[in-house]
This record gives structure tokens, sequence and C-alpha cells, in this order.
């Protein structure tokens, strides 16, 4: 017997093998799994000591074959220091920089690979805005199976250059990463390329991974839950994740309330927190037209987990917010030098609207809150170094040094 069933999120129907899109009518699909053995899953979730430990609430039917770089059981770090800052006792990061290749996007990939490699798939392909694309190339390096990465082309060489490192044909279409999504949709069938894509509606295993994320925090937390988690939102599908993965550590009996969660977006490309603000049907979050802004990994015209996601913040009496560049920025070098974790734009998100929150008193003082910092900030370095003032140089001599020192202090 499965552990899990796929269900049809358009129709409901329940599929009778493990495929990509509903067998009925093409729609979106979603694992569920049998919780009802309450006793053995729990003591998983207690006993995890690694992101694979958490198998048994995975889509993998051989864990032991994972295509695995020990990815996820990041670090929940005591954030004193940004806490104190920020007036917030209780104030945690959980720094998902320390993955393989600096995101949480490692997380989808072990299990995207693990599951082509069960199906027998020869060849991957994934739209992306450059992180999921680099956990793909190097976990389909891991595989041995070829990878296809479309990237908008604006996205910056750095981010390109890691995806290739690893052997993946990388192919730039000049759009968004929801156009690159688009594109591969009907290509990849047709060529028996497999989609890996991190959004459900195309590739509905990967979503397990980031409910990992709730069983590491909790266990961190000695199984209690913060009142605020704040994420940031490009498709939605990590806050969902998330959200998802509490529910499940209160239907085992783990915990007893869930979190608020609130998910962050960049003012220019914010379409779910415009779907929230005009307190809109999460079935009807509209495209947000000429997106722009500097956080790259969360520029989604179109958040394709988005229904799921805003279904998360209105059911736990959350919140959705839009910070400016110059916020975010702010908050990537608040982060850094008061926990010396470097955070990408993306996530530094996280922290500008945990300023907001606090300041507009939605967070209280004594509220715990988990920031969630998606990836790393090698991943763009060059817009740190565009934002932080040049250094000062000098002749290499002791004169030059005496007189810098005197000057400094
Ligand atoms: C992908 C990504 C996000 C957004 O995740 P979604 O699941 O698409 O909402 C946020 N931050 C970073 C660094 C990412 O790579
Ligand atoms: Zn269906």
């Amino acid at each position: 017997m499965k552990r899990y069933v796929l269900i049809c999120k358009n129709c409901g129907a329940i599929q009778k093998q493990d495929l990509y899109a509903c067998s009925v009518c093409g729609g979106a699909l979603y694992t569920r799994y049998d919780l009802s053995d309450k006793r053995r899953l729990s003591a998983a979730i207690r006993n995890a000591n690694e992101f694979w430990d958490y198998a048994p609430l995975f889509p993998i039917e051989q864990p032991h074959k994972a295509v695995t770089m020990k990815e996820g059981f990041t670090p929940l770090l005591n954030a004193g220091g940004l806490g104190e800052e920020l007036d917030i006792s209780r104030l945690y990061i959980k720094n998902e920089a320390v993955n393989p290749t600096g995101t949480f996007k490692d997380r989808c990939m072990s299990i995207s690979v693990s599951k082509a490699l069960e199906n027998g798939d020869k060849a991957l392909i994934i739209g992306s805005a450059g992180n999921a694309g680099a956990a793909a190339a190097a976990y389909a390096a891991l595989a041995k199976l070829p990878c296809y990465v479309f990237v908008p082309a604006s996205t910056p060489k750095e981010r390109i250059a890691q995806i290739s490192v690893c052997g993946a044909k990388v192919i730039g279409v000049e759009g968004g990463v929801t156009d690159c999504i688009r594109l591969i949709k009907e290509a990849a069938p047709k060529r028996a390329l497999r989609n890996i894509t991190t959004a459900a509606v195309y590739n509905p295993f990967q979503a397990d991974a980031e409910k990992a994320i709730a069983y590491e925090m909790a266990k961190a937390m000695d199984w209690n839950v913060p009142d605020w988690i704040i994420v940031p939102v490009g498709g939605g599908g990590i806050l969902a994740g998330i959200y998802q993965g509490y529910k499940d550590l209160l239907e085992l009996g783990i915990i007893d309330h869930l979190p608020k969660m609130a998910g962050v977006q960049e003012i220019g490309c914010a379409p779910l927190v415009d779907a929230f603000e005009k307190s809109s049907p999460s079935a009807e979050i509209e495209e947000a037209r000429s997106p722009a802004g500097i956080a790259v990994a969360i520029m989604d015209s179109f958040p394709l987990d988005g229904a799921s996601a805003l279904d998360a913040i209105y059911e736990s009496g959350g919140q959705a917010l839009a910070v400016s560049g110059g916020e975010l920025m702010a908050g990537q070098l608040l982060l850094a030098r008061t926990q010396g974790v470097y955070a990408e734009p993306a996530s530094a998100t996280a922290i500008a609207a945990l300023r907001r929150l606090r300041e507009a008193g939605t967070i209280a003082r004594q509220d715990s809150v988990a920031c969630v910092i998606t990836g790393s900030g090698m991943k763009q370095m060059n817009l740190t170094a565009e934002y932080l003032a040049e250094i000062p140089c000098i002749k290499a001599d002791a004169g030059a040094a005496e007189e810098l020192f005197d000057a400094l202090q």
C-alpha cells in the first residue's frame, strides 16, 4: 500500500498511479498522506536527524537510493542580536542559505530527481529564475541525467554560471520566470523531458520537500510553535509547504496550534499581496503586469502556488506585504551586521517585513517569530557591492596605514 494518494485539485479524482497531472482533467495534483499511524509517523518526525529521515512523508519508494547531498536539516538560529535591534524578544532565523547550492530549492530537487530516477526518466527540464535551476543542475549531475534549464535572459551571469558549471544546458528566454515555465509546459512531454519545475501544477512531488522545514523548526523549538513565520513569496510553494508541515504536526498531535503565516514580496512584483489587500478569493490572483525589482529569485509575475499560499495566509490569520528594494537591502545589511548571516535579496525581504510588522504593532514584542532565510547572499553579491560604500585604498607603506587609522579613529 502507498503511503500517499495523488488527488486532483481541480476535479478531486484520485489517481491510480504516480502522475504529474490529473488523468481525468489534466489538473494539478497534490499528495495526501495517510497519517493514521500516528505513533510510527510521530516517532519518525521526533527522531529525525537529517532531511531523508522524513522519507515516510516523502513520495519516494526507495529512499535509500535518494539523490542527496545532505540538503535540509538547516540550523534554526537564535537571533538575539537582531531581536534586540527590532525589539522582539524571541526571534529565530531558519537558515536555508547553508544548503548545498545555497537555497532551499535543494530540498525540492533532491526529491524531484530521486522521483525521476524511480520513474526511469532519461532527461530533465526546468523553468527557473536561477536558484531552482542551480539546484536541478547539481542534482542532475549527481544522478547522471541531462538537464535543460530555461531562465529569463536577464538573469545575472553569476547565477547562470552556477547552473552551467554542473553541465546543465541553460537557455535564456526573453521574458520572466513565469514565461520560462509556460514555455516548457508544451515542449517537455513532446521531447520526453521530465518537467521538474518547483510548482505543484507541474511537479506535485517536490511540494512535500518544504513541509520538512516545519518539522525541523518544530523539533529545534522543542515542539513549540512560533507565533509568526515570515516567508518570502515567489511562486508561493515554500510558504504553502511550511504551513502544510505544521498542519501535519497538528494532525499527528505533536503540536496543538498553528503559526500565523506572513508572505513577503517586493513592490513591483507583488500579485499575492495585491490579492490579499483586496481580500480576493485565492483562486482570483491577478498576474503582475510589468514585474520589476531587485529580488530576482521572487520575480514571479504569477505565483503558480499562490492559491495555496494565500489560503494558508487567510486561514492562519496572517499577513501579506510588499517591501521596497531599499528596505530589503537595509534588511540584508541589518541581518548580516547583527547575526553574521548573509541573505540573498529575495530572502532579506523577510527582515524588511519583520521590521514593518513590528513597527505597525502587528507583531508584539513578546511574540515569537521565525524568519525563513531562503537563500544565500553569495548568489547576488554584485548587488550588495553596489549598495555598500567603496573601501578606502592606501599605499602599501606603514605611514599610509598610520594615517588611515588616525583618520578612522
Ligand atoms: C524560490 C525562492 C523563493 C520563493 O519560493 P517559492 O516557493 O517560489 O515561493 C524565495 N527565496 C529564494 C532564495 C528562492 O530561491
Ligand atoms: Zn482532475
